[in-house]
């Protein structure tokens, strides 16, 4: 069943191939950012963060060599900031030892995770290893009709094995990246769309009609509502921010407005509202403007149009775009 369940899943990602960026390259470096960017993020978003990075860093010694705000600052608004320090640190390891030429090398470097490595060592290096993530996981638990908790590691374990058992070891890149493009654009969560998926003949929750049920999941945690209130001031063409302490972990170094409650006295206007979600965080943020001056807290003024090139928290760029009379900042990126 191997040979025609590959044969059918590679010829489909040959016709429905999209000719994403990162994909005209084998060059470890380009490879290792779009896997490095993809994670957690679309491929839509993705695109134009890639192409303005590379541009910014078009190799790996510019990248170690950077200072760490520029390459927070051109990775503002991708999110998940643990992604841009990691990749700068792994930046100065491949920098210092060299490019990895080996599975357990690239497995070594600093942000790598299993199913990243194996992306990266079957793309760059054809090595045939299993790249399992949650759409790997979603194929693999329908065509085998596993209704296995898939958080456990026990049935994480599992899947794992069986994708390895699957893969083309004479095209684990092409097999791996089909795999991912079939759980993102046909084995859907929710509703598959079994009617164009090119390996049913294969798929036993198909054949059992259970394809909607699975895979099995843990109900998520409840969302929990945060209220956030930001504070624009204005002087000419500068706002004023705030940056976040060395101490803080995941935004350190990141700038952003300032919170309300610093100005209790303070009568502001109304300028936006909006929501942000940050996994179970639901911000529902109002952005208050004043062209006041009261006593600031330790910041600096920021001309509008630099907003681009430094390290600014994504809520605080979402609010100063909600606000209609800052659209100034769209030029900004
Ligand atoms: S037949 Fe449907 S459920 Fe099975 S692998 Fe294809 S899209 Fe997924």
């Amino acid at each position: 069943m191997r040979a025609p369940f590959r044969k059918a899943l590679l010829a489909w990602y040959e016709a429905v191939f999209r000719d994403l960026p990162w994909r005209q390259t084998s060059d470890f470096y380009r490879v290792w950012i779009s896997e490095i960017m993809l994670q957690q993020t679309r491929v839509e978003a993705v695109i134009p963060y890639y192409l303005r990075f590379l541009e910014r860093f078009p190799t790996v010694e510019c990248l170690a060599a950077a200072p760490e705000q520029d390459v927070l600052a051109a990775w503002s608004g991708l999110g998940y900031y643990s992604r841009a320090r990691n990749l700068h640190r792994a930046a100065q390891q491949v920098a210092e030892g060299g490019v990895p030429s080996t599975h357990p090398e690239i497995a070594a470097l600093a942000g790598i995770g299993p199913y990243t490595s194996a992306a990266i060592a079957s793309i760059v290096l054809g090595l045939p290893h299993a790249a399992v993530d949650g759409n790997v996981i979603r194929v693999v638990s329908r065509l085998t009709n596993d209704a296995s908790e898939i958080s456990s590691p026990a049935a994480r374990r599992r899947f794992g094995e069986i994708a390895q058992g699957l893969l083309d070891a004479a095209r684990p890149g092409d097999f791996n990246q089909a795999m991912m493009e079939l759980g993102a654009t046909v084995c859907k969560p929710g509703a598959p769309l079994c009617g164009q998926c090119p390996v049913v003949t294969f798929c036993a929750a198909r054949g059992a009609g259970t394809e909607r049920e699975l895979p099995v999941k843990l109900k998520k945690a409840k969302t929990r509502d945060v209220l956030l209130q930001l504070m624009i001031f204005r002087r000419a063409d500068e706002v004023y921010l705030v940056q976040r302490d060395a101490g803080e972990s995941r935004l350190a170094g990141f700038w952003e407005l300032p919170d309300k409650s610093l100005f209790p006295r303070l009568q502001g206007r109304l300028a936006a509202e909006f929501t942000h979600q940050i996994v179970n965080d639901r911000f529902r943020v109002s952005v208050w403007s004043s062209r006041g001056s009261p006593e600031l807290p330790e910041g600096r003024w920021t001309a509008v149009a630099d907003l681009g090139g430094i390290p600014l928290a994504t809520i605080s760029r979402k609010a100063l775009k909600a606000v209609p009379d800052m659209a100034i900042f769209g030029s900004t990126r």
